[in-house]
């Protein structure tokens, strides 16, 4: 019993002192604030925006940080399996991938919703009326139930979307796993609102919308009662993760579930069928790139393999099960039968474990800092270092999988950093940070350097 309850005083240390500090700085009310947001549970004359809407997304990473700690503490307490390192990290490292987008692209995909909307806009809501507030929060609902059932019906999108599903775990981690381009996915869908609802309503409700949906992600929370009928829920969200045939292509909705009761596509979860999660033909890999790009050459192989320009066509905007000579979405038979498997799993040492943990939050800060100026860098310096984030972030990947030539790719990485931060300028960032830095990164260089020359070897446990 007593780790249990030395665990359960840490976080809970943690958590007041967290609330102490906020209330001391008067930030309890803007803490509160934050915790509704993850729920939608928002006041709407405060998040009614005339021109310029806050990245409410990136401001909660603090938030999914808090609720991954809480979710493991209840998993922990109910003697249930907790976060995976290699798992998790990778999730993780799936979310900076699409927040690095985000970066890169800077909302170009609602440009065309902007420009439909100041020029063929049908109707004039007011901005600033609570009733515009609530008909963009349906409406962006609403056309996210088709964005994500497209993602899964039209071949190319999947290609995109699978990232998502590419966990065989279930837990909030899963909900920050993104594809690079998923923004670039969905905005056609969306259009039709530019006809009516204002373009800063529709980039807030598409933020609280997706907020929404990282806590459904979890096995801690079993049911909801009577909101199961109308919410999206873990209950329902578990469904649709399933890779067993009836979990396929279900429970598609955001917030509300009622759009898959209305069209369909709704399933409950069966009590006595356990659910195998992630891809029908799961990747062994928590390498992010192959992740991210993997399914992309698949589908470019099925277009090749057909032998008409009708079924090229089709191997592209059918269904990811589609064969010649069947339906558009294929059929149950051709399907394979997933069965309860064993995850993919790699065993490092502890040290190991430790040295991809500490790098991955030397990643994730270089983020923050990434994050914090990328307005007033040139676009180049910034993709350089999206380049440089997603190159590590690759590495540990392969690291995780223990692959062949990593400790290779990670020495490389090594020297890159510490020549960077030797000839490069940081202006306000703090030199005793750079210092140490440095010296972690040729140290860690100098033990990849003996690695590579099998002087030392991870020896897998
Ligand atoms: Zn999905
Ligand atoms: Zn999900």
């Amino acid at each position: 019993m007593e780790p249990i309850s030395n665990c359960t005083e840490a976080v809970t240390s943690v958590f007041v002192k967290l609330l102490q500090n906020e209330t001391k700085n008067g930030h309890l009310d803007q803490f509160v604030k934050g915790l509704g947001r993850m729920f939608y549970i928002i006041d709407p004359s405060d998040t009614t925006f005339k021109d310029q809407v806050p990245n409410f997304y990136r401001n909660a990473w603090p938030y999914f940080l808090l609720f991954i700690l809480i979710e493991n503490l209840v998993l922990y307490l109910d003697k249930k399996p907790t976060f995976r390192l290699n798992d998790g990290l990778t999730s993780l490292s799936h979310g900076l991938v699409q927040e690095c987008g985000r970066l890169i692209f800077r909302g170009a995909e609602s440009y065309a919703y902007v420009y439909l909307y100041e020029n063929f806009r049908i109707v004039e809501l007011r901005w600033d009326q609570a009733s515009t507030w609530y008909l963009a929060a349906v409406g962006v609902d609403f056309c996210y139930y088709w964005v994500h059932r497209a993602c899964h019906e039209v071949h190319i999108l999947w290609a995109q979307h699978q990232v998502h599903h590419s966990s065989e775990e279930f837990n909030l981690a899963v909900g920050l796993r993104q594809s690079l381009l998923q923004g670039w996915c969905g905005f056609i869908f969306y259009l039709p609102l530019a006809f009516a609802i204002p373009p800063t309503h529709f980039l807030t409700h598409q933020q609280f919308n997706l907020l929404y949906q990282f806590w459904i992600h979890t096995k801690a929370v079993k049911t909801l009662g009577p909101l199961e009928f109308f919410f999206n829920t873990p209950q329902h969200h578990r469904v649709h993760h399933g890779a067993n045939i009836w979990c396929l292509d279900k429970n598609y909705g955001g917030v509300l579930i009622i759009w898959d009761r209305i069209f369909g596509t709704f399933a409950e979860e069966r009590k006595n069928e356990e659910i195998v999660y992630g891809l029908v033909f799961n990747q062994p890999s928590f390498n992010i790139l192959h992740l991210q790009t993997f399914y992309t050459a698949y589908v470019l192989q099925r277009f090749r393999e057909m032998n008409c320009w009708r079924h090229k066509l089709a191997a592209i905007f059918y269904g990811p099960s589609w064969q010649p000579g069947r339906p558009r979405l294929g059929v149950d038979e051709d399907k394979f039968k997933v069965v309860p498997r064993q995850k993919y799993d790699v065993k490092l040492p502890l040290w190991c474990n430790i040295y991809l943990l500490v790098h991955f939050c030397i990643v994730v800060y270089g983020f923050q800092e990434l994050a914090s100026r990328h307005l007033v860098l040139n676009p180049v310096t910034v993709l350089a270092f999206v380049i440089y984030i997603i190159a590590s972030l690759t590495s540990i990947g392969l690291l995780f999988d223990n692959a062949p030539y990593a400790c290779i790719m990670e020495l490389f990485r090594c020297m890159v950093l510490v020549t960077a931060l030797q000839k490069l300028e940081f202006k306000d960032v703090d030199n005793g940070v750079l210092v140490g830095c440095e010296a972690l990164f040729v140290l860690s260089g100098l033990f990849w350097l003996l690695q590579s020359v099998k002087v030392l070897q991870i020896k897998e446990i």
